[in-house]
């Protein structure tokens, strides 16, 4: 899969920069880092604040429990950031809006985002962000239908699976091309079950083998196993 760009700029705005640390130092996306296919920037939201308590957050107009995040604060972190990436054509920019909205995460968009240059990530905290921020965004995103904390998490998981939609961070197109929910021409697979030594595990009593084809030597052979054991979905 041929993409437009690489490497990919993601822009994270977030009041919990802390939590994105050692994810992103890990394995894949660290070493991608290192190789300079992706680039990560993390922005504390609150650093946008202007009173001396660095206020981010206030209570609901309308009443109602817990409190909402400061439009104005947000709002500056995402000027900056578009100031500070200016040499970035808007068309080549994606700002996203993490949240519980009916627009949900997949492999499809992830490959469509992996063809920007730029991702900004906006996650909000407690009861969510003052509404008139969405003025401002390319749309709001769920990664699913389930309500989270944060958008932190949310955020990771994106970058993680658009960031393996870069051949350079993965290192080996083969793998992309063969992995669960890759593009193909039958609808959305999942990839067949690997093992790896020992070829016979015991545990508990029990011997469990690895499929002896897969043993064999006879590439033709594994190759229809594993395209025999490729699941379409539905
Ligand atoms: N009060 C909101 C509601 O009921 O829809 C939930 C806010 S949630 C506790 C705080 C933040 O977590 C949201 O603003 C969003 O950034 C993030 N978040 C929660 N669930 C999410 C999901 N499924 N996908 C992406 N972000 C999510």
């Amino acid at each position: 899969m041929k993409l437009k760009h690489s490497p990919i700029r993601f822009d994270i705005l977030t009041l919990f920069p802390e939590a994105f640390g050692d994810y992103f130092r890990q394995s894949i996306l660290g070493k991608a880092q290192e190789r300079n296919a992706i680039a990560i920037h993390i922005w504390n939201i609150r650093d946008y604040t202007t009173d001396k308590h660095r206020t981010a957050d206030d209570v609901p107009y309308g009443g109602g429990a817990g409190m909402v995040m400061k439009a104005e604060p947000v709002l500056a972190a995402l000027q900056d950031v578009l100031k500070k990436t200016a040499r970035i054509p808007r068309a080549d920019k994606k700002i996203i809006l993490l949240s519980p909205a009916p627009k949900e995460f997949s492999q499809e968009r992830a490959i469509r985002y992996a063809n920007h240059r730029q991702i900004i990530l906006i996650c909000g905290r407690y009861e969510g962000i003052d509404e008139r921020v969405t003025k401002f965004i390319d749309e709001k995103l769920s990664i699913g239908r389930y309500v989270l904390s944060g958008g932190e998490l949310a955020a990771m998981v994106v970058v993680d699976a658009v960031s393996r939609m870069i051949p350079a961070v993965l290192g080996n197109a083969t793998s992309l091309a063969e992995e669960s929910y890759a593009p193909a021409q039958s609808g959305p697979t999942l990839e067949y079950p690997q093992y790896t030594r020992p070829a016979v595990l015991n545990v508990s009593g029990k011997k469990l083998r690895v499929p002896a084809i897969l043993l064999s030597g006879d590439h033709k052979k594994i190759a229809e196993w594993r395209q025999k054991h490729t699941k379409t979905l539905k």
